[in-house]
Order: structure tokens, then sequence, then C-alpha cells
């Protein structure tokens, strides 16, 4: 197998493995403290953890609470932890972002899932695979290396952030807009999130959300030819889109690396739909007075791609509706855009990709895939706020179990992880390219 680094990346492989038990300790604590979002809890908790942990290893930390941010209450405060270590010369930052929230339990699942359990080199529990794991094998990847390389040049930077799951206004954007993500305080981000330990993530697809609302007039439902039904008008709106929109969408390919392929197209949901009254939680208990509806909404989920520009996307919705109009009697609608992320994707010559890449196939002996998330993380906010350039997903864990009854993250996965994150540490900050060009050598991933 290939090995750049020799004996300085397997004494750092050997470090790793001596902290598996710590590594399987340490996710098992972080999975135990349930920071659920929706609501945002026990954030302070983790970040008081984590603080702890980080301290002991030398970092300095900074508890940061995202106040006035989307979220962000007195009963549910949106706390960040970010931990800087500083090397013994100057150089660059490498930075590891996880987030510390994970998503609703659901139903289905025979495991507890905020126990940890750990059966069969499986650690199980929400949050397990997306992202503790990852968080875990970066800081135990860090810890590793400080160890064997005091001497090093630069920073390494860790940082445990809230509310990626809805949005990251309360995490890495509120970072990003303090500055933490600059180009001048760091030059390098991964954010392990579980992407399977044998590829590199290099963006996300872009997203634009809007509403559609179109209009009717309220009439008795038992003489509906004195209203006008604003569902049959929505009724119109969805023919049209199985016409012509969903056949146009599935032939526009791209040729960003998205996984799955299903998704190397552009796609678009219909999130939801609702019109006239309100629905009643029990029509046992009551009915529904009979009405033509005069209002219905539908918010649609359109996820575009590198090669389609944000305008174009805006308008293929906007001509649709213009298309219906122009057939229908008294057809009259509203479009409101909701939200919207351009895509990215970080060029694969970028120092972090190209080093994370050689890392991977020293630890794995096989050749990185480059892949590109069909939908957004945390990165869109360090490449639109922070400007930084440089980023990339890669940590352990299957992508496919994110959200899941049961989910885990294999113990070993998080090991060779750890390993690929410590040896691109090596490379970035104690590397050969360092010691022979102790200054920033790409200015492709500063801006
Ligand atoms: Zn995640």
């Amino acid at each position: 197998m290939a090995d750049g680094q020799g004996d300085r990346g397997r004494q750092l492989d050997r470090l790793v493995e001596d902290r598996r038990d710590d590594l399987i300790a340490l996710t098992r604590d972080l999975v135990r403290i349930p920071t659920l979002n929706p609501p945002g809890d026990h954030y302070l908790e983790i970040c008081e953890y984590l603080s702890r942990r980080l301290s002991k290893s030398g970092f300095e930390v900074q508890l940061i609470r995202a106040e006035g941010a989307i979220g962000d209450s007195e009963r549910y405060p949106r706390w960040n932890v970010v931990a800087r270590r500083e090397g013994a010369h100057a150089g660059e930052c490498v930075h590891f972002n996880s987030h510390i929230d994970v998503v609703e339990v659901g139903r289905g699942w025979t495991k507890d899932p905020f126990g940890g359990e750990l059966s069969d080199g499986r650690i199980y529990g929400r949050g397990t695979c997306d992202m503790k794991g990852g968080l875990a094998a970066s800081i135990i990847a860090a810890e590793a290396f400080l160890e064997a390389f005091p001497d090093f040049s630069g920073a390494v930077e860790i940082s445990g952030t809230a509310d990626e799951e809805s949005g990251g206004q309360g995490g890495v954007a509120y970072l990003a807009e303090k500055g933490f993500f600059s180009p001048e305080r760091v030059q390098h981000v991964i954010i392990p999130e579980p992407l399977n330990k044998d590829r590199v993530c290099l963006g996300h697809r872009g997203v634009w959300w809007a509403e559609i609302e179109t209009f009717g007039e309220i009439a008795h439902g038992s003489m509906p030819f004195l209203g006008d039904s604003a569902i049959r008008h929505m009724g119109a709106v969805l023919s049209e889109m199985e016409d012509s929109l969903f056949p146009a969408l599935a032939q526009k390919r791209t040729a960003m690396p998205v996984v799955p392929e299903g998704a190397r197209q552009s796609t678009l949901n219909i999130n939801s739909i609702h019109g006239g009254q309100a629905e009643l939680d029990d029509y046992r208990a009551s009915l529904p007075s009979p009405c033509v509806a005069d209002s219905c909404r539908m918010v649609i989920d359109r996820r575009f791609l590198m090669e389609e520009t944000i305008n174009e996307v805006r308008a293929e919705i906007t001509d649709l509706l213009e298309r219906v109009k122009g057939r229908r009697d008294r057809f009259s609608y509203d479009l409101r855009p909701m939200h919207e992320v351009l895509p990215t994707m970080t060029r694969r010559d970028a120092p972090v990709v190209e080093t994370v890449s050689r890392a991977i196939r020293e630890v794995l002996g096989k050749d990185a895939q480059y892949v590109v998330s069909p939908g957004t993380y945390d990165q869109k906010h360090i490449d639109r706020i922070g400007r930084l350039k440089n980023c990339i997903a890669y940590g352990p864990g299957i992508l496919d179990l994110a959200h899941k009854p049961d989910e885990w993250v294999g113990v070993d996965d998080m090991v060779d992880s750890a390993k690929v994150m410590g040896r691109s540490l090596i490379e970035l900050l104690a590397g050969d390219r360092h010691a022979s060009a102790p200054q920033p050598t790409s200015k492709e991933g500063k801006n």
C-alpha cells in the first residue's frame, strides 16, 4: 500500500488505535446527551462537555451563544463551542466542524436511542452516525496528532455547532457572520458528516423553496358554481407540473457527482399542499362547514444544479404559472420565495481535497471517491458567508442510516476515518509540504 508519510503516518495510526476505547467512550457520552432539534435541547450541556474535554487537551475554548439568531430563546439558547490549539510556529489552520444537534427519534427503534449501546462493533443511538461519531473521530484524530507532533505549525480548531438540522442559523451561519470562518483565520475546513470513510464530499446542490398560493371565491358548498375553487386552480398548476415541469427537470443532468445517482438531475418536491378550511383533528367530533375554498397553498422544494442559475429556477415557476393563467379563467396566484441556497462544489485540486484524498489512499489502500450531497449542509454558510472555498465533508458513518431508526456508527469506520483526519493534519500542519513551504501554497483554496 502506498504510504507517503511512512513512519510518521504509522506512528499516528498507532496513537489512534491506542485511543479506540476512548473513542468509543467519547461517542457514547455524546450520544447520551439528547440534543434534539427541534426544540434545540441540551446544547449548553454538550458544549460544556466538549469544552472540558478539549481544554484538557490544551485547546483554548470559547462557548458562544447565537443570541438573536433564528431559534435562539431563553428556554432553548443556541450554544456553540469553538476550540483552538495554536502550534509552535506560524502556519495554516485546519478546522473540524461538527453539528451537535440530532433529529427527532421517530418510531421503529429496537435500541434505546440515547443509550449509546455498543454491540458487534457498532454504537447505536440517535446521532451516532449523523454525526457524533464523526465529531468524536475528529477529536481523537486531533489529540493523537497533538501528542505525536507537539511542534506543529499553524493551528487546529474543533467546533461543535447548533442547528445544522434546521438550517444552521444559530450555528455555523452565526459563527461565520462573526468571522470564525474567514479565510484569514481558517484555511482548511473538514466537516465530519457521515459520507462513508472512503468518500470526499465536495459540496451540495442548490435549494429554492417557495410558496404558491392560488385564489378563489368562497361560496356555499352545495352551489359551487356560485364561487370559484382555489383548489381546482391549484389542480391545474399540478397538472401543468406533471405535463411540462417534471419531464423538463428530468432532462437537466449535472456533471456534479451527486450521490445517490437519482439526484444527478434537477428535482422538485411538493412539500405540502393545503386548500380550504383548516383540517379538523377528528371528523367524528365535528364536521367541516360546506364552503368553496378561496385559497390553496403549496410549498415547493426545488433542488438545482451548478449548471442552472437561481434566476432560471425562479423563472421556470413563474412561466409555468403564467401559462396556466393564460388558458384558465379567473386564475390568480401569488408566488412567495421562502429560502434559497446556491449550489457549491469545492474544486478537486483544492488543498484540503488533495490532502484528504491522499490520506484515504494511505489508510484504506484505495482511491477516494468524490461525491456531492443532494441536500445542503453547513458548508453553505462557510462558502457564502465565510467566503472559504477550501471546505469538504469527510467522516465515518453510512449516509443512508442518518435519521433512521436504530441508527448506528461502526467503531472500525470511526478509527479509520480518525487516521485519515490525523494524517491530513500531518500533511497540512507538520508535513514536508509545510517544511519546504511554510506559507500558504495555493491561492485556490483561500478566496
Ligand atoms: Zn448531519
